[in-house]
């Protein structure tokens, strides 16, 4: 404790600010935090050597100067990079934890871990290293659950695993408060801090909370009827109502709580699960195959009418426009993983559950990886399926994403604009189209099967003028004989979404 206070003492600044993001699409993440600081100082700390020559590969690619720092490196070479990067010569370090040590570098701007580090006090120190000069700096931290399992590989079977496993779990905690980071830091140092700092994520943004009491009450009673047996993975199927073939080899489709979240998608379920764990309501017993157990605080919660809170899951601004173009393709995506996994079962000989469940290609979809990291990330992809089967997925996933981003059809392009929020009449001048056409496109959306409200446009005495129209025309041929029956005051797009909806 007494070397922890000392911490406290030289690192307090509040000019550092703290931020925690989940750890999906990272790369694109730190491009995009990294524009506009490309001659700024920074450190990027990654788990492994491969990871920061991955990383700073990535950056040089988009015309960063970056270096990967490791102790794989010769030691002449090293003090070199750190000598450039003091020198401001090089702007951007990518490297293991070793890096730091003993550099007194004042002008540090910002410090990224791109995997969450295994303790608090690493974090605490790999942070301190950003903006001794007290100017404002950014520490940033991805955080994963695939983190949490790594560094749980790593810690197991070690003469500490007991306590490096403690110190993860606070870790984690860390990453996945939903209160002031500087409070959580500095209590954990034993520093007691009662005001919210103002600087950090959850400050700038509070989450929401909603009465989690309900979702609360499925996932425990499915993890009981499902007698604390199953891990993470399985609970999320039986929930969700999946019917893969590891569910139905084990019956689980006949349980009470079989598909009893199914309204609820597969991340947000997963993640509603991850903040009952952090609440203690649930255990995993990693030594167990990683099953979840129940604690008397879920005994609570299902028997005596126990009141919980979860915060609400808010979706990152900028994934806005991925995820329009996601719902549109969204199926055909998981389609063409179905495929591959099918080609592989049969070329295997073993079902298809053996190679990826329903979920992991599910959270593919979701994540759409782009490198056999980013697939590591992937729920249930260990070491083994990573060797295996990264490279055929991940080449039908670009594939994908390619034809996607070069062939997004223009109703395709006026359905998602008009989904970021835009109008009709703005959608029209940023793409040069008259408002009637627009219409026409979600109008072609509508008949490919996509989901609008299509009552925004339409009043239900307009949509009943028009199928009363029908009757008196008699079925006409074509929609000329409709707009003069109206005396042209109802527009072509109308009259179709009229026919369309009666
Ligand atoms: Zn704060």
């Amino acid at each position: 404790m007494e070397d922890a206070r000392r911490f406290v003492s030289s690192f307090d600044r509040p000019n550092l600010y703290l931020d925690v993001r989940p750890g999906q699409q990272r790369m694109q993440q730190i491009l995009r935090f990294l524009k506009g600081k490309e001659t700024q100082s920074g450190i990027i700390y990654c788990l492994s050597r491969k990871s920061t020559q991955n990383v700073a590969a990535k950056l040089v690619a988009k015309g960063y100067k970056a270096q990967a720092y490791h102790a794989g490196i010769e030691a002449e070479e090293r003090s070199q990079i750190q000598d450039d990067f003091i020198n401001d010569r090089t702007p951007i370090i990518v490297a293991t934890i070793a890096f730091g040590m003993g550099i007194d570098k004042s002008n540090v701007r910002w410090v990224i871990h791109y995997n969450m580090p295994k303790n608090i006090e690493g974090y605490y120190q790999e942070i301190g290293r950003g903006g001794r000069d007290g100017l404002p700096a950014h520490g940033l931290m991805f955080y994963s659950f695939a983190d949490v399992i790594m560094l749980r590989k790593f810690a197991e079977g070690t003469q500490t695993e007991t306590f490096q496993l403690a110190k993860l779990e606070r870790m984690q905690q860390f990453a996945e408060a939903l209160s002031c980071r500087r409070k959580a830091l500095l209590n954990y140092f034993g520093e007691h801090v009662t005001q919210d700092c103002g600087n950090c994520d959850i400050c700038k943004t509070p989450p929401n909370f909603i009465d989690g009491t309900l979702i609360a009450q499925k996932v425990c009673s499915a993890v009981a009827r499902l007698q604390e047996q199953e891990a993470m993975g399985m609970v999320l199927d039986v929930l969700r109502g999946s019917q893969n073939a590891q569910v139905v080899d084990k019956g689980y489709q006949t349980l009470k709580t079989f598909g009893a979240a199914k309204d609820i998608p597969w991340k947000d379920l997963q993640q509603y699960v991850i903040q009952l764990l952090n609440q203690g309501v649930l255990e995993i017993w990693f030594h167990e195959n990683g099953r979840l157990v129940l604690t008397p605080l879920a005994k609570q919660i299902l028997f005596k009418g126990k009141k919980v809170r979860l915060a609400d899951l808010i979706q990152p601004v900028e994934t806005t426009t991925k995820k329009t173009k996601k719902k549109s393709t969204r199926k055909d995506l998981f389609e063409k993983l179905r495929t591959l996994r099918t080609k592989l079962a049969t070329e295997a000989g073993v079902p298809a559950y053996v190679i990826f469940s329903d979920a992991s290609l599910e959270d593919m979809e979701q994540k759409l990886p782009r490198t056999v990291s980013e697939f590591a990330e992937i729920s249930g992809v260990g070491r083994a399926k990573l060797e295996k089967y990264a490279d055929v997925f991940l080449q039908v996933i670009a594939k994908h994403q390619d034809a996607l981003e070069s062939n997004l059809a223009t109703h395709e392009r006026s359905m998602e604009l008009f989904e970021k929020g835009f109008s009709v009449a703005e959608i029209s001048e940023k793409r040069g189209i008259s408002e009637n056409t627009v219409y026409g496109h979600f109008l072609k959306m509508q008949e490919l099967g996509h989901k609008i409200d299509v009552l925004q446009f339409i009043t239900s005495e307009e949509i009943s003028a028009i199928q009363k129209a029908k009757q008196e025309l008699e079925n006409p041929e074509g929609l000329k004989t409709y707009f003069e029956y109206f005396e042209e005051k109802v527009p072509y797009w109308k009259l179709k979404f009229g026919l369309l909806l009666g």
